[in-house]
């Protein structure tokens, strides 16, 4: 079932056309949506966030390769990413994370992708448009339990199911709700919005509404076993990483996302001579500078720069100047020879050493699913082993 090499993205790719790239490993991810599956009840259903191409990691791939490690639904946050998912031949349902415009009904439809409903309005308009075409589309509906972001408040939940049920052309395949604080371990708060949710899902069983219930996302997974119901949204934890600290000791991982690259340039300079614009870096005495053939506007922040370590020959080297838009500058210490063929390690393994993407992230303010999404999205290419 998973498209041979090559096949998805129409050219086989195996060496980088620049001296740049992000690495994806699909046996990395294969591991860590097995190691998930192993926490799951086994008639417990697992959704594979793919959203924002796959965090970065290209979501036609990793959908194939969760697949075949056992997701069973897909999660996306817009139609186009849905749509992109149909037009890779993926025929699983696929979860709308959100509540599209009015104006994408009949987008939803033809790619049968299954939106959240957070307002009465769509969910009317896309009735009719289901009706006027014959068919019943499937809706899934979103409780606020207190992230205040998308959905119905607790106590109006069961008047839109009413609505919903009662709508022609729609069939109410999903209920779910999204946690603030599942992050956090043993969060009160946390507990106290599933045990909102479980009254609503109790409300609704009352009357005979039995939808696909679902409320994990990784942070949950680990931490709130008890919420799993009938099936979890795994996003950050299929790509290797952790949503926070509280889940680091709940489960194994192997990061996903790698980003090297060779020197585009090497060079010795002497005391005293600054690098990059600026000048914002002396040499404290002769030094090896590397360039490499990245920069911003791939994803590398500026904010790191004189901040952020790469690997050369399995060592922790520091990032000097000023990052710039295609490229940036490392200090090589002295006893390492350095040559054009090396590959360099921005983020990932090499040798004994690792550099984390929630290193870089945090040298540049931010989390790992935002640098993740960036170093994926802009410029550099992606190599798949
Ligand atoms: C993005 C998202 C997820 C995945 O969250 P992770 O922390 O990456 O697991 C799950 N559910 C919803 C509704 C989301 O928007």
């Amino acid at each position: 079932m998973i498209a041979p090499e090559g096949i998805i993205s129409g050219v086989p790719t195996t060496q980088p056309h620049r001296d740049a790239w992000v690495e994806i490993d699909l046996g990395a991810l294969d591991y860590n949506v097995r190691a998930y599956r192993d926490k799951l009840d086994p008639d417990t259903q697992l959704l594979a966030v793919v959203k924002a191409d796959a965090y970065g990691h290209g979501a036609e791939r990793v959908a194939f390769a969760a697949l075949m490690a056992g997701a069973s639904h897909f999660g996306v946050a817009t139609v186009e990413e849905g749509v992109q998912l149909r037009e890779a031949q993926i025929v699983a349902p696929i979860h709308l994370l959100s509540e599209p415009p009015i104006r994408d009904a009949e987008r939803l439809l033809d790619a049968q992708i299954i939106p959240t409903i957070t307002r009465l309005e769509f969910a009317q308009a896309l009735s009719v448009a289901a009706t006027a075409r014959g068919e019943i589309a499937q809706v899934q509906l979103a409780i606020n339990t207190g992230m205040n972001r998308i959905g119905f408040r607790p106590e109006d939940a069961l008047n839109a199911a009413r609505t919903i049920v009662a709508l022609p052309g729609l069939e109410l395949e999903g209920l779910f709700t999204h946690f603030a604080t599942a992050d956090i371990a043993g969060d009160w708060e946390a507990r106290r919005a599933a045990q909102a949710f479980d009254h609503v899902v109790e409300l609704l069983h009352d009357e005979g509404i039995k939808p696909l219930v679902h409320c994990s996302n990784t942070a949950a997974i680990t931490l709130m076993p008890e919420v799993h119901h009938d099936m979890v949204r795994l996003g950050i934890g299929m790509y290797g990483l952790h949503p926070s600290t509280a889940t680091r000791g709940t489960i194994d991982l192997a990061p996903v996302m790698s980003v090297k690259a060779r020197p585009s340039f090497i060079k010795k300079i002497n005391l005293g001579e600054g690098v990059s614009y600026g000048l914002t870096w002396e040499a404290p005495g002769p030094v090896t500078i590397v360039t490499l053939p990245l920069g911003y506007a791939d994803g590398i922040p500026r904010v790191a720069s004189n901040k952020m370590e790469v690997l050369i020959h399995g060592r922790r080297c520091q990032q000097v100047g000023r990052v710039c838009m295609d490229q940036f500058m490392v200090a090589v210490p002295r006893d390492i020879t350095v040559s054009y063929g090396d590959e360099v390690v921005i983020v990932g393994e090499q040798g004994d050493e690792c550099i984390t993407l929630d290193e870089l992230a945090a040298h540049a303010g931010t989390i790992n699913y935002e640098s993740a999404c960036v170093l994926g999205a802009l410029r550099l290419e992606r190599i798949y082993i």
